[in-house]
């Protein structure tokens, strides 16, 4: 069983122009342990796909099986619930409370479960270790460099080990060297198991991932075949 089938999703904006076909019916499927980036060019449809997936966007028509949960069958409450237990989300802009810790950013998504503080703070003390800022995990975000900061909000998206963690853009703010250093732990944290879909840009990447999706006009760009295994 595939870990998430997209099947034939479509999604239509009516905006101010009238509509824009933003997805014109994509069908793919992704394994457990994978490694994808989504490529393409600007307006291609990148982030409407990654939203969609997330379970943030519903198609306009069209399913996104999850483990096999129709994602967008249920109801708005449920899909939250289900976004924070298997969804974990880094940005571009890191999106950081710059008044919370590193530590106490990565604990936020554990307030909900329930766990006690202590097991919080283990949790996420395990975490930082993992992403190398074990011993910064007292400072603000702004006493922090961008690649620090992008590696306290990767923390934060996997704190709760969501089976699938999703990336728009992750190196987009950051310099090639610590691009690449942040390629490398997204790498390291592949081959500890987690699942990975990041949109990027950057074409030097695709030596990183197993597999690469390139996507123009919002269908899939059959042209492309860069290999099933590319790492
Ligand atoms: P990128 O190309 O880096 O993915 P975009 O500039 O296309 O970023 O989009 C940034 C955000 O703005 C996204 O959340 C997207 O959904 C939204 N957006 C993009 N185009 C439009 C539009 N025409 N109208 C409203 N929102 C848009
Ligand atoms: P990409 O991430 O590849 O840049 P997007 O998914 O942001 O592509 O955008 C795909 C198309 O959908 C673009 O034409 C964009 O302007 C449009 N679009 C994206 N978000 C919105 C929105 N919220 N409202 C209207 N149009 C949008």
């Amino acid at each position: 069983m595939s870990l998430i089938r997209v099947n034939n999703v479509k999604k239509v904006y009516n905006g101010g122009e009238g509509e824009v076909v933003a997805l014109g019916g994509i069908t793919f499927d992704v394994q457990e342990g994978e490694f994808i980036a989504l490529m393409g060019p600007s307006g291609s449809g990148k982030s409407t796909l990654l939203t969609i997936l997330g379970a943030m966007n519903p198609p306009t028509s069209g399913q996104v099986i999850i483990d096999d949960i129709d994602v967008y069958n249920l109801p708005n409450e449920k899909r939250a619930d289900f976004r924070s237990e298997y969804l974990g989300f880094v940005f571009q802009q890191f999106q950081l409370i710059p008044y919370l810790t590193a530590i106490e950013n990565v604990m936020l998504p554990l307030a909900i479960t329930g766990k006690s503080n202590r097991e919080q703070v283990t949790m996420a003390e395990r975490v930082l270790e993992k992403v190398g800022l074990g011993s910064k995990k007292n400072r603000l975000p702004n006493q922090l460099s961008g690649g620090e900061q992008e590696r306290v909000a990767i923390a934060r998206a996997i704190v709760n080990e969501p089976p699938i963690l999703f990336a728009d853009e992750p190196t987009g703010a950051l310099d090639t060297k610590t691009g690449e250093e942040i390629m490398e732990l997204f790498k390291l944290l592949n081959r500890d198991g987690q699942t990975i879909i990041m949109v990027t840009h950057n074409p030097e990447f695709l030596s990183h991932v197993k597999r690469a999706i390139f996507i123009r006009d919002g269908v899939l760009d059959e042209t492309k075949h860069p290999g099933k295994k590319m790492a």
